[in-house]
C-alpha cells in the first residue's frame, strides 16, 4: 500500500492527540471548504498542515469525461491501483446528483449489467465511497463547464451491491451527513440492492431516513433466476416480506426498479405479473427504466413500454418512467465497468 492520493481514512487517529477542536477544524476544512491541499487549512498550525499532508492526502486521481448530455463520469484510481466509477447528472432544476460505488466490481454476475460482467474486486472502505462525493462536490465549486452548484443528491446505484457491504455504506452516509462538514441530509440518499434481505432489515433498524430502491426486473422467480442469479438465494417471496416489513417499521416509500428489455420481461402477461406482486406493499411504486445496451439484450420499444405501465396502473401499482442520460460515455447505469 502506498498512500500518495486521498486517503482520509486515518484522519481521526492523526488528530487523536490534538484538542477535540482541531478535528472539527479539519473536517469543516475537508468536507464544509473543499480545500484539496492541507495548505489550504490555514486555521490549523503549519506543523500540523505538513504532518496530515503527508499522512492524509487529500490529492484524488481520476479522470473526467464529459457527455454531451448533462452528465459526466469519473475514472477514480485507489490507493492499490484498483479503478472504479461514479457519475455525475445534472438535473435541469439545479439538482446535482452522483451515484457512487459500492464496490469495486460485483459478485452478482446480473445479465444485463457491465459491473456484474466484469467480476468482484473488493469491497471499498467507507472513505473511498466518500471520496467519490468530494470529487464532484470540488469539481461543482469551480466554474464547470456552464453550471456550477452542489451536490443535492447521493445515489448507491453505481458499481457494486451496497448491502454486501453495509457497515462502509452506512459509515460513508452518515460521514456525509455532518452537520460541521458536508451536512447532507439522509433523505438525499438512495440505497439500490438486488434485495439482500438482511440489509434491508438492517437498514430499517438503523433509524435513517434514506431512500431503498429494489432491483426486480422480472415479475417471477424463473425469469429473476434466469437474469440474476442471486434471486436463488433471495427469491421474491423473502424481498417481498422483508419489503412489507421495512415499510411496516419505516413508514418510508419503497421504490422498485423495473428495467425494460425486450422480449425478455415487457410482455403484458408480464406487467399483469408484476401488479399481482406488488398488489399487497404498500407505500411503493414501480420505476420503468429503459435498458442501456450492453451487448447482450435489446432495450424495450417505447410503445411497449406504455403499455406496460397502463396495464401497471390500471392494477392500482403507480409508476413512474426513467429516461437514463450519459450513453456516449458510459455513464449510463449497468454501463460502468471501467473503460
Ligand atoms: N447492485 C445494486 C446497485 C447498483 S446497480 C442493484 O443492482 O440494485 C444500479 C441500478 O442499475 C440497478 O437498478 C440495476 O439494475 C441497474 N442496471 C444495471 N444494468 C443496467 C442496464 N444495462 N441498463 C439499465 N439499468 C441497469
Ligand atoms: Fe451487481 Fe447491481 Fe450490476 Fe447486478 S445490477 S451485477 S447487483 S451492480
Amino acid at each position: 500500500m502506498y498512500f500518495h492520493y486521498m486517503n482520509i481514512g486515518n484522519l481521526e487517529k492523526i488528530l487523536e492527540k490534538e484538542p477535540a477542536y482541531r478535528l472539527r477544524q479539519a473536517k469543516s476544512a475537508v468536507f464544509g471548504d473543499l480545500i484539496e491541499n492541507w495548505e489550504e487549512a490555514t486555521v490549523l498550525p503549519q506543523a500540523l498542515r505538513k504532518k496530515l499532508g503527508e499522512d492524509c492526502p487529500l490529492q484524488i486521481r481520476a479522470k473526467v469525461l464529459l457527455s454531451k448530455e448533462k452528465t459526466a463520469k469519473a475514472v477514480l484510481t485507489l490507493n492499490d491501483g484498483l479503478k472504479i466509477e461514479s457519475v455525475l447528472l445534472r438535473h435541469k432544476d439545479n439538482r446535482n446528483t452522483i451515484c457512487v460505488s459500492s464496490q469495486a466490481g460485483c459478485p452478482l454476475g446480473c445479465q444485463f449489467c457491465l459491473t456484474g460482467q466484469m467480476g468482484f474486486k473488493r469491497n471499498l472502505e467507507y472513505f473511498e465511497i466518500v471520496e467519490q462525493v468530494l470529487f464532484f462536490a470540488r469539481l461543482l465549486k469551480k466554474p464547470f463547464d456552464t453550471a456550477q452548484g452542489r451536490v443535492t443528491n447521493i445515489v448507491f446505484m453505481g458499481m457494486g451491491e451496497p448491502f454486501l457491504n453495509h457497515d462502509n455504506v452506512i459509515k460513508a452516509i452518515k460521514v456525509l451527513n455532518d452537520k460541521d462538514g458536508f451536512n447532507l441530509g439522509s433523505r438525499h440518499f438512495s440505497i439500490s440492492t438486488v434485495g439482500i434481505t438482511e440489509g434491508i432489515e438492517k437498514l430499517s433498524k438503523e433509524n435513517l431516513q434514506v431512500n431503498l430502491a429494489i432491483s426486480l426486473h422480472a415479475p417471477d422467480d424463473e425469469l429473476r433466476e434466469k437474469i440474476m442469479p442471486i434471486n436463488k438465494k433471495y427469491p421474491l417471496r423473502k424481498i417481498m416480506e422483508a419489503v412489507k416489513n421495512y415499510i411496516e417499521k419505516t413508514k418510508r416509500r419503497v421504490m422498485f426498479e423495473y428495467i425494460m428489455i425486450e422480449d425478455v420481461n415487457d410482455s403484458e402477461e408480464q406487467a399483469k405479473k408484476l401488479a399481482e406482486l406488488l398488489k399487497g406493499i404498500s407505500l411503493s411504486f414501480v420505476n420503468l427504466i429503459s435498458y442501456n445496451p450492453t451487448g447482450i439484450f435489446k432495450p424495450s420499444l417505447p410503445e411497449r413500454i406504455k403499455i406496460f405501465k397502463e396495464i401497471l396502473e390500471k392494477n392500482g401499482i403507480s409508476a413512474t418512467q426513467r429516461y437514463r442520460f450519459g450513453q456516449d460515455i458510459r455513464a449510463a447505469c449497468g454501463q460502468l465497468g471501467v473503460c
